[in-house]
């Protein structure tokens, strides 16, 4: 029986729209015609679309979420309605430090994995899953991968900088036993040669503030890496996804592995294709400390090159890079004079995908919509291995988005509901709201208001990944 019929909405999935009805039957999607008035009549439940947009749910595979504590247990849990109020149904988190992993947990995959799960079982109101940060300081991260894989997490992460960096010679050898195994590896790529220099040259001429960040890891550092990770993955055979591609530099790199048949694909991030070094003017070390992300932004050039890599398929995909650290807590001390190489990394993003995609994307006429829904539900959920979502199909997942495309706002951080204190877009003009979403046929928003609950979201167990 059908349980719910969305009607007269213009149905968009990665290869055209129509204007069509949604029927819904046990969580899934069981018709997509241009008439259900008849199903309709005796569905439990009916919600008129007329003049909206009915999108897959977003499916972010890059967010640094952080896991409940004592002191803030409610931080997962707020950061997944935060997702579903902008649109998105599944995430993947990272258990990267700083996340809330312990000691024990970085040393260990699979006791990172049991860890994690514990800490966010039951926690989130929309569905989930992890992709494992590989630390330079776990014990034999090789020797676990398998089982991680086996465990439903098809992808990890590794991290060419920072403390917690992965010897190159690791990192191929992750590659090459992540791809055997049907999984694939996600890449950091800055060199950490070249970084640690430009880091320690700065601090040496006395330029600690956070307005100095951006000179220390220029595009060539990054290219140089990527160009790297890309060769490892041409010699080992393995996929490989390269995480927030920022220059124009590092994308000329991924469209030379693609036309050479290397198995790689890359994500660029809202902050990249909207933001640029501009920002780091900003005189009050505080505020530009929320702009201290890695890589950080870039020239209006690149920019403009990342909006063309996503139109012509060299950039496959956009996820957030959400990391809920706050002006006044995570990175309060950047206002007592914190140099910038030890304030914490990262800018919130987990509730505006959509509406940054789809004002400066849509809207601008840089992508089309069905290009929009590719970037952000359709080739994520197939490359990251989530079967039965990202996609408005028959039979898989109602994870589904009524969006209204006339509606106008300005982000506002205090209209936001994530756990960080500010918004990078801070008073960005965008078209559009999310109306509805549901996940797995159940209303998670409803009218703009959370009306899910908790723990309904489920873990997504992954594998293999495609390409
Ligand atoms: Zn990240």
């Amino acid at each position: 029986m059908t349980a719910l019929v969305i009607r007269g909405g213009t149905v968009v999935t990665a290869d055209g729209s129509r204007v069509a009805d949604v029927a819904v039957e046990a969580g899934r999607i069981s018709a997509i015609e241009p008439d259900l008035s008849g199903p309709a009549t005796s569905a439990a439940a009916v919600i008129e679309a007329t003049g909206m947009l009915i999108l897959p749910g977003a499916v972010d595979v890059h967010t640094h979420t952080r896991v409940a504590t004592e002191a803030e247990p409610d931080r997962f849990f707020r950061d997944s309605v935060a997702a579903a109020h902008g649109g998105t149904t599944t995430f993947l988190s990272f258990n990267n430090p700083g996340t809330g992993s312990s000691p024990a947990g970085e040393r260990s995959l699979v006791a990172g994995l049991a860890e994690w799960h514990a800490a966010t079982d039951g926690d989130s109101a929309i569905d989930y899953g992890l992709s494992l940060a590989i630390s330079g300081r776990a014990d034999d991260p090789l020797a676990e991968l398998p089982a991680t894989i086996d465990a439903g997490v098809a992808t990890s992460k590794a991290f060419m900088v920072f403390d917690f960096r992965l010897a190159d010679r690791t990192l191929f050898e992750a590659m090459r036993r992540m791809g055997d195994r049907g999984g694939m590896l996600q890449v950091h790529c800055e060199d950490p040669v070249l970084l640690d220099a430009g880091i320690a040259r700065a601090l040496a001429r006395g330029e600690v503030a956070p307005r100095h960040h951006p000179a220390t890891r220029p595009p060539y550092v990054e290219a140089v890496a990527t160009a790297r990770a890309i060769a490892f993955a041409r010699m080992s055979g393995s996929p490989l996804h390269v995480v927030h591609l920022s220059s124009a530099a590092a994308l000329a790199e991924v469209r030379r592995g693609k036309a050479d048949g290397v198995r790689v694909t890359a994500e660029a991030c809202p902050a990249y294709l909207v933001l640029t070094e501009a920002v780091y003017e900003e005189p009050d070390p505080a505020r530009c400390a929320g702009f201290v992300i890695a890589p950080p932004l870039r020239a209006a050039a690149d920019r403009d090159a990342l909006w063309e890599g996503l139109a012509d398929g060299s950039l496959d995909l956009v996820a957030t890079d959400h990391v809920p650290d706050r002006l006044g807590v995570e990175k309060a001390a950047a206002a007592d004079g914190l140099s910038f190489d030890r304030i914490s990394n990262g800018a919130p993003g987990i509730e505006t995908l959509l509406a940054v995609m789809y004002t400066r994307g849509v809207v601008t006429g840089r992508i089309s919509i069905e290009r929009m829904v590719d970037l952000i539900a359709t080739t994520p959920a197939r490359r990251f291995g989530i079967r039965g979502k990202g996609a408005l199909q028959v039979g898989l997942d109602a994870d589904v988005v009524v969006f209204d495309p006339a509606a106008e706002r300005a982000l506002r951080a205090g209209d936001l509901h994530h756990t960080s204190d500010y918004t990078p877009y801070e008073g960005m003009r965008v078209r559009g709201a999310v109306r509805d979403v549901l996940v797995r046929g159940e209303d998670v928003i409803r009218g703009g208001r959370f009306v899910g609950r908790r723990g309904f979201g489920r873990f997504v167990e992954r594998r293999p990944v495609s390409g």
